[in-house]
């Protein structure tokens, strides 16, 4: 059964995009666990990244899925509209961009910014076949090999594994027989 929900866009807005005012709801939809909200970009003119000229004529569109942190136990998925302007400048190398949001993601990820911390924690406790079976319990849906990469991007890191390094090596340390005197 999908439910579509499109009471308050404005009620959406500030639940879902909190914090991330590039981005506006156009629909919200429910069906077999997930909730995927359509949303688009609201600047209504972009600056090319190359020369900066502010350009506000669409070349074309195209639609990003984006996996989220899940709301309320469920699924959470972004169905995002993306529009590519051309850019105006005689002078200038890039013909068309893609409007950015930085807030919200980065460039071709399958991911919200705000979804990897949980990623990266998960990866680095886990990893593999149990860090994708507890990936999936959370609602976050991260495959194995997504996993295995976000612990070498996260800033925890270091601190993570020198924590495990004491540890272990503390109890082997205690756990050594003392030599007889
Ligand atoms: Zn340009």
């Amino acid at each position: 059964m999908v439910l579509v929900m499109q009471a308050d866009a404005l009620f959406w807005d500030s639940l879902v995009f909190e914090g991330i005012d590039e981005v506006e709801v156009e629909a919200v939809t429910a069906a077999f666990g997930t909730v995927e909200v359509a949303a688009k970009g609201r600047a209504v003119a972009v600056a090319c990244p190359d020369c900066g000229l502010i350009s506000d004529r669409v070349h074309d569109r195209c639609q990003r899925r984006l996996k989220d942190l899940p709301l309320a136990d469920q699924g959470f998925v972004i169905r995002l509209t993306v529009r590519r302007f051309i850019c105006g400048s005689a002078d200038c190398p890039r013909r068309t961009f893609a409007e950015p949001f930085s807030r919200l993601t980065v460039p071709h990820a399958r991911f919200t910014t705000r979804l990897n911390p949980a990623l990266e924690r998960v990866g680095l406790a886990l990893a593999g076949r149990a860090g994708t079976w507890l990936a999936a319990q959370l609602g976050l849906g991260a495959g194995r090999m997504t996993l295995l990469r976000r612990p070498w991007h996260c800033p925890i890191r270091d601190s993570v594994l020198h924590g495990c390094w004491a540890w272990t090596t503390s109890r082997s340390v205690a756990a050594r027989p003392t030599p007889r005197s």
